[in-house]
């Protein structure tokens, strides 16, 4: 296993993509791989789930779900 030997240099590898990192763009391999981690952080892929959720149904409840509590 000759990757056991560079383990312990290597920086580690994309956590996008699994390809190893570069210094450049660590801990990512490349600058699109940073950009997909980013735009993921901005929507909301590691914010608290549902929070975007609760306030699309309160400012706009969807008509596929009528709320029977509101009659
Ligand atoms: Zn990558």
């Amino acid at each position: 296993m000759p990757d056991l030997k560079r383990a312990g240099a290597a920086p580690g590898r994309c956590p996008i993509c699994g390809r190893p990192t570069r210094d450049d763009y660590r801990p990512f391999c490349s600058r699109r791989c940073a950009d997909v981690d980013l735009s993921r952080w901005l929507r909301g892929g590691y914010a608290i789930p549902g929070e975007t959720e609760d306030r699309e149904r309160g400012e706009a409840p969807t008509p596929e779900k009528p709320r029977p509590e509101e009659t």
